[in-house]
């Protein structure tokens, strides 16, 4: 199944870390891999410290990626990054490692944001829409429409309120 958790608001990159530590704790074999992230984040620190069926790749640079500039270092290191993964990383994993579920967190941004190539990205997808043994969860604050109408579930996150309204600014511990 292909599911896709998207909208302005909070919660879609920790439901689907969430997913992850639901089917690992089924034993399945896990791989999340965060787009545009740089890695700093608690989720990701802990599931390199399982020593359970979990591969991490992260893809994101430091520096965030502003739309629009891609020219910049940051958006040709992600760029790279992603089309390796996506490209060359995936299809072996795929092969070898057999993970029943794979998290592209990010991946519907980075599409949006014209990082990856949506044509690569719906190739990718497009093996684990509709299978009931291999599953894909797709997050991003945009998702394309090409993203969306292969899914097999589309969950939106819609802000209700928020507290970086009021200053709160990446909280540790609750935004990453
Ligand atoms: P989470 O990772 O907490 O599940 P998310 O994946 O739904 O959130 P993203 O759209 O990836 O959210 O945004 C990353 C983080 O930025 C979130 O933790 C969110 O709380 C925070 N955030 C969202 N909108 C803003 C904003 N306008 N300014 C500052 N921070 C924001
Ligand atoms: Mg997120």
């Amino acid at each position: 199944m292909l599911l896709v958790f998207y909208g302005k608001g909070k919660g879609k990159t920790t439901a689907a870390y969430g997913t992850a530590i639901r089917a690992l704790g089924r034993g399945w074999r896990v791989v999340v891999a965060s787009f545009m992230k740089s890695g700093d984040s608690g989720e990701i620190e802990l599931l390199r410290k399982l020593e359970l069926p979990v591969k991490v790749y992260v893809l994101g640079t430091r520096e965030f990626v502003k739309p629009g500039d891609y020219e910049g270092e940051a958006a040709s290191e992600n760029m790279a990054k992603a089309y390796a993964f996506l490209r060359y990383e995936l299809p072996k994993l795929m092969r070898n490692y057999k993970p029943k579920l794979v998290v592209f967190d990010e991946l519907g941004l980075a599409v949006h944001l014209a990082l990856v190539d949506e044509g690569t990205a719906t190739r990718v997808l497009k093996r684990f829409t509709g299978d009931r043994e291999l599953h894909a969860i797709v997050t991003g604050r945009y998702v394309p429409n090409t993203l969306k109408n292969m899914a097999d579930l589309i969950s939106e996150v819609r802000e209700v309120k928020h507290y970086f309204r009021r200053g709160y600014i990446n909280v540790v511990g609750l935004d990453r």
